[in-house]
């Protein structure tokens, strides 16, 4: 069955880069060390900065992520603490590298998913955008998690690149035995916006709405055929589609080392962060700041989309838009039956 997630209001959803630091230099990586940082962050930090946000009894999930998070030599007993503190559930966003044994340190019961970054179903084209010998090192990583009983996601993020690929998505996820597939849309954003994707021929490496349309939810309901619920960004909003920008109405925190914390990714290249965790406190950052662009009401629907990437957006000849892009955090996900 498919489905709009609605954006949660009653849980708060924590993405927090606990560093910057990674073995792989992939061509559309969106970490931009000028704007995040370059600390590792110690555990002492990391555990006071879970803190704020499971204050007061809230309902709040953590995403471990980097750089790569298995890096860090305290992952482990992060997690730990973020259980320790109440979170409702923890994931661990990775590369498949899988540093400090951690599958050895954590048990399924403390970690709900390891998700796991793959961006081909061939060695060919993920290694050209991710390097040489991902492609292996992903999958290995995968089969470990899944034989020592963890739960794994797969997140593929389509580009020019890569689409010709997601056809053949379905049957690795089910040989690897996956249980959810993450899809996402290549962001203008870190390497991608500085011309990380640039042998695309000089066209955007994000695809055209019916490029996207033709291609993505049907492949989406041939892997939930396969019993594997599914999960990509609407995009395009439809004529009777309310729009609503998930910084007003969400409870999402992009956490990065430098105590920067965003409300909203598409924000995350700009200096225009609303919050700031100083002295261990969340606190908020004076104007201008991404808050004062959430409740801009135009025509094109997302206002940053507009600001960042406007190529994504096509008019017609009176210079209407063609269509409103959804907030990028608004997603379809399909059930399996
Ligand atoms: S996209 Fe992820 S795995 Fe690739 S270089 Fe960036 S942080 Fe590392
Ligand atoms: S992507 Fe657009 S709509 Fe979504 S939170 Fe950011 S500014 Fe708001």
């Amino acid at each position: 069955m498919k489905k709009t997630v609605a954006f949660s209001k009653n849980a708060a959803n924590v993405f927090f880069h606990i560093l910057t630091k990674c073995n792989l230099a992939c061509r559309h990586c969106y970490i931009n060390p000028a704007q995040h940082g370059r600390q590792t962050l110690p555990l002492e930090t990391i555990k006071a900065w879970l803190q704020p946000f499971i204050a007061d009894g809230q309902k709040a999930n953590v995403i471990f992520l980097g750089g790569e998070p298995t890096l860090h030599p305290d992952l482990a007993p992060a997690i730990r603490h973020a259980r320790k503190l109440g979170y409702a559930s923890v994931t661990v966003d990775t590369n498949g590298y899988l540093f400090h044994d951690i599958l050895e340190k954590v048990t399924p019961e403390e970690v709900d998913f390891f998700s796991f970054s793959l961006d081909g179903a061939t060695a060919g084209t993920n290694d050209r955008l991710r390097g040489d010998g991902c492609w292996q090192r992903c999958t290995r990583g995968i089969r470990k998690a899944v034989d020592r009983g963890f739960a794994t996601s797969l997140i593929y993020t389509v580009s020019r690149a890569n689409a010709s690929e997601l056809e053949s998505m379905p049957a690795l996820l089910e040989q690897l035995g996956v249980q959810r597939f993450f899809i996402q849309v290549i962001g203008l954003r870190g390497r991608s916006a500085g011309g990380g994707m640039e042998d695309t021929a000089g066209e955007s490496p994000q695809l055209t709405q019916d490029e996207w349309l033709d291609l993505v939810p049907p492949v989406a309901h041939r892997v939930a055929d396969l019993g594997i619920t599914v999960t990509y960004p609407k995009v395009f909003l439809e004529k009777q589609d309310p729009f609503e920008c998930a910084g007003l109405v969400a409870d999402n925190y992009f956490i990065f080392p430098n105590g920067r914390v965003y409300r909203c990714p598409l924000c995350e290249d700009f200096p225009v962060h609303s919050l700031t965790l100083a002295d261990d406190r969340l606190v908020p950052t004076g104007p201008l700041n991404e808050q004062d662009f959430f409740g801009l009401q135009i025509p094109e629907g997302c206002v940053m989309n507009r600001m960042i990437q406007p190529e994504n957006i096509g008019y017609a000849p009176d210079g209407t838009p063609a269509a409103r892009v959804a907030c990028c955090l608004l997603k379809e996900e399909i059930q399996p039956h």
